[in-house]
This record gives C-alpha cells, structure tokens and sequence, in this order.
C-alpha cells in the first residue's frame, strides 16, 4: 500500500500529442480513471491513455467548485484502498482536500505520460474488422483495442425546464458550474432544488446574500453530520501504522454496510433511522409551518439522505424564505410561483443535480450494429455487472447502472469494477483474445434477479427520485451487501461471453 500524503498541488498539462493506437483508451480522469490508469500501470500495462475534457483530473472534484462542497461518505473509506491519505484534515473531506489528494495519485503514480487533458471524447465506434474502437476527440482520432468509460454517473448537470429561464437577464449558474466571478455579496438569490448541492452551499452563501429564497420540490431526510476536525495525533499515527488507518477503514465500511439491512433487507428497519432524523428537524426548527415544510412524506431513504447541521438553522434565518410553491415563470428580473407571487431574482443557482440514467456519454458510443448506447438502452440503462453491454464489445463502463450506492463509498464500487476490467484486460492479452463481449441472456439473467431483488428495497416505496429511469425502474443502485459486488467482479469469467480468439496475435501491451 502506498500512503498519498499531503501537501504537494496538481499540475495541469495537457500532456504529450494523441497516439494513434493504445491498448486501452479510459475516458474520464475522476476516481474511476484516475484508478483504472494507476492499477494498470501497477500490474504492467503502459499501452494507455486517459482521455480527460477538463484542463485538470479530479472529475466530479474538479468540476464541483462550490461554497461547502464537500463529501457525505468518511475520507478513510472515500478514497483509494490502496492509496490512504494520513494527512486528512477532516473526518470528512472537503473539496479542495479531495481535488488535491486525486492529483496528487496522478503526480504519485507516474500517470503524466499517459494523460490527455482537454481532450474530449466526441464520439467511439467498434469497428468490427479491425476488432478496435474508432474514437474521437477534441484533438484528433486515436483507435484502442478495450475502451473504458470512466465519464462519471454525476458528470452533466441537469437544467431544468423552468419557463421563461432563458429570458432571465440576471445571473444564472449551475451548482457544479459555479461561477466564483458572480460576486453573490448583497444580492438577491434564488436557489432551485433542495438536494446534496444545495443543502451545502446554501448554508454557505446564506450569510452573504441580501435574500435567499430556496426553491423546494420535494424535502431531503436530513441527519445530524458527524464531522469533526482529525487531530494532530491521529495523523501522526496514521503515518506511522499505516495497518491502524486500514483498520479504522475497514470499521467505517462495516458500520456504513449495517445500513444495508434498512435499505435493502427489511425497510421497516428505518424508523430507527427516522426516528432520529424527526428529532433533528425538531431541534433546528420550531416554526410549526417550517417544520410541517421541511417533513417528507416519504419513507426514509427512499431518496438520498443528507448529513448536515446547519441546513435547518439556515432555513430559520430571517433572509432565508423556503418556497414551496412550484415555479409558474420566470421573468426578466424576478421569479413568479403558481400562487402568482413575484420575487425579484439577481441570480438563479440551479443546485438540481445531474443526468443520471440519461447520461450524455451513451449517445457518443456505438456499438457493432452501429447504434447509439443510448438507443439500446431506450431510456433504461442495463449492463452486466454495471460493466458490460451486450453489442459493445470490448467496452467496459465503470460506475454503470446499478452501481450507485446510497449508504457508502462509490470509490469501493470503482475499484471492485476496475479489479473485473483488469482481470479481462489481463485475460485478453494472455489469451490472444481479440474481442468479448458480454452474451444478452447474461445481461437478461442479470438484471433479472437485481430487479427482483429492487422490489423490496426502500427505493422502492413510492417516492419519485434521480435513481429511477425514463421506465420508472431504478436503475442508479446496487441493491445488496457492498461485498457481494466485489465478490461477483473479483475476476473476469469468459463464460459469460462471447469470445473471439486471433492466434496470430502476440500477447500485447504488458511491458512488465
Ligand atoms: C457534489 C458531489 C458530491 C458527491 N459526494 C459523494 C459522496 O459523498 N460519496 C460518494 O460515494 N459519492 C459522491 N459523489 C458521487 C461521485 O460522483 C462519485 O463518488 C465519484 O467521484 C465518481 O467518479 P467517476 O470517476 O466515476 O466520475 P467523475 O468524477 O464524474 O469523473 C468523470 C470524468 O469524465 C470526464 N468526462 C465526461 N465526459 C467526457 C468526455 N466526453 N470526454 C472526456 N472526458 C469526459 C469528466 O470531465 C470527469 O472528469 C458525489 C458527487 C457529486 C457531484
């Protein structure tokens, strides 16, 4: 194990031109990337580049610049197994810390070389001759033999359909855009969506605004944050007994897999997690109309549940208003809800969230039939293992569908797939393999018995939320013990494919 302590910066470089042919192309440099390159280059492989459209690596930690920006999941489990980082600050990270420790795995590993920044993945088509991927970029064509997407589940941010928007003259911004230029100071706000985003910045732009009004649809289940500032001596220690901070890891993923039994096994579990959740919003809020506007409806969990001690103490501020009306427009300078009342708006944040099951990245891949991934999917994402898709040969996603988790650390499940795409990377170049791809009936068999075991999972007692597709059907999580996951993509199975053999080819890209 390798320990990626503080305090150096990343550097961002666009890095050497395009090659014209690699093994593996990965798209994306964000935790699944950034993971991917660094296991490769640990077990030998240096035929691969990382396609990156941002001027520096750290995806969802790049792009999400916002005031409070920080992680619900603690950083001993929220970061790579096999990087720890002693030197946290906090027992949950902020933004900036999580940026800088991914740039820092980039600068550790030796994955300069193999980076392209800037470099957007336009389009990627199988070539079913040539048994390679025709891609395209921002800087030119290159072609690769396995194609991995690492473009991230929470990468594109959604815009809402709010009437009018685009007449607005003010300001307007994007959560994961933010626009740090826009002085926010004395201004008035209209921040839409109550979700992970906003119950961040909220809190923080609250004291320097003139006016905030926060536009809610649905409320959050919120739980009080167990935060706390690490101490000198632990640090010192994780330093010194590197075994102790895997430790305290692997209590972390015990405790947070507990959680597993509520949402998954017996929802009823959860009015413990409820119980404490009504005394939270008890405690912050004593404003009877408050309280009766920030109490979901919905069983616990059912969407995401947010950690956070000072959403409720901001909604109680007297610049703070909770709108609970839905937007009927928007106008030049203000912003008129169904019962006719106009607020006059400076600047609109839109903290609402990303294209989860719609993501962009499904219409630039093309498979052998020469389909968008998108209109296979046809408005309901379906891979195996969230990895494979049957049609796609050669490609493997990383944080597919089905691999969302809403009690634990995504980074677990990136590395669980990245250990399966290895192991197939690894299997193709042994095997002289020119081509898999995953056989339908495996992907039928396999999302079968997911959706069987969705149906009796809290995410699935009647709340609309982000993790259900065009269908309804949920395909954002993974409904089981985290380790079962691990376990069914600890190795690659040729069983579950179709295989197409090339004797005449030399095993390729290990320079070990
Ligand atoms: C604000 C926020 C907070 C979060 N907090 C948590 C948390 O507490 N716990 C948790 O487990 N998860 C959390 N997540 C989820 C988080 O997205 C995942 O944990 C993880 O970071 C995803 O990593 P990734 O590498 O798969 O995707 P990303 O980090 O999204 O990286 C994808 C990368 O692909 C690049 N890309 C996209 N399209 C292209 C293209 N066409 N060409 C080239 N590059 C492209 C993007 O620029 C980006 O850099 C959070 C997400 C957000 C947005």
């Amino acid at each position: 194990m390798t320990t990626v302590a503080a305090p150096t910066a990343p550097t961002a470089e666009a890095g050497p031109p395009l090659p014209t042919d690699v093994t593996v192309a990965i798209a994306g440099s964000g935790f699944s990337g950034l993971g991917m390159a660094i296991r490769l280059k640990q077990e030998g492989f240096e035929d691969f580049v990382v396609l990156e459209r941002a001027d520096e690596v750290g995806g969802t930690w790049h792009h999400n610049t916002y005031p409070g920006c920080g992680c619900d999941v603690p950083s001993h489990l929220y970061s790579f197994s096999f990087g720890q980082n002693p030197d946290w600050s906090h027992t949950y990270s902020s933004q900036p810390e999580i940026r800088d420790y991914l740039g820092r795995c980039a600068e550790r590993y030796g994955l300069a070389p193999h980076l392209r920044l800037g470099c957007e993945l336009t389009s990627a088509a199988w070539d079913e001759q040539a048994s390679r991927w025709r891609i395209k970029t921002s800087r030119g064509p290159l072609s690769a033999r396995v194609l991995v997407s690492a473009m991230g589940p929470l990468s594109d941010p959604k815009i809402p359909p709010l009437p009018g928007l685009e007449r607005f003259e003010g300001t307007t911004f994007h959560s994961a855009r933010w626009d740090h230029a826009y002085d926010l100071d004395g201004k008035r706000v209209a921040s839409i969506g109550t979700g992970a985003s906003a119950i961040q910045y909220v809190p923080a732009i609250q004291p320097r605004v003139e006016q905030l009004h926060v536009f809610q649809r649905t409320p959050p289940w919120v739980l009080p944050h167990t935060d706390r500032p690490t101490t000198r001596l632990e640090r010192r220690l994780y330093r010194a007994l590197p075994a102790l901070q895997r430790l305290v890891r692997g209590g972390i993923y015990v405790g947070r897999e507990t959680l597993v039994l509520g949402f998954v096994k017996n929802p009823r579990l959860m009015r413990v997690v409820d119980a404490l959740a009504q005394r939270h919003i008890r405690r912050n809020v004593r404003d009877p109309e408050l309280r009766r506007k920030v109490t979901p409806s919905y069983t616990i969990g059912c969407k995401r549940i947010l950690p956070s001690n000072k959403w409720y103490p901001t909604l109680t501020q007297p610049n703070v208003e909770l709108v609970t009306e839905g937007v009927k427009e928007v106008r030049a300078a203000s912003i008129v809800t169904e019962d006719g009342v106009e607020r006059p708006i400076d600047a609109i944040i839109l903290g609402t969230g990303f294209n989860v099951t719609d993501m962009p990245a499904a219409k630039l891949i093309r498979g052998s039939d020469g389909r968008p991934l998108e209109e296979c999917w046809r408005g309901s994402p379906r891979a195996h293992l969230g990895t494979a898709i049957a049609g796609f040969p050669n490609l493997f996603l990383l944080l597919g569908p089905n691999t969302g988790l809403g009690h634990s650390s995504m980074v677990y499940m990136a590395e669980s797939q990245i250990a399966y795409v290895l192991s197939a990377v690894r299997a193709m170049s042994e095997g002289r393999i020119e081509s898999v791809e995953v056989r339908p009936d495996t992907v039928a068999s396999y999302n079968g018995r997911l959706e069987e075991r969705m149906e009796s999972t809290v995410w699935s007692t009647g709340c609309a939320s982000w993790y259900l597709d065009d269908t309804g059907r949920n395909a954002t999580l993974w409904p089981d013990w985290t380790w079962r996951f691990r376990r069914r993509t600890a190795s690659f199975d040729a069983a579950d494919y179709r295989v197409v053999a090339d004797a005449r080819r030399e095993p390729a890209g290990v320079t070990a």
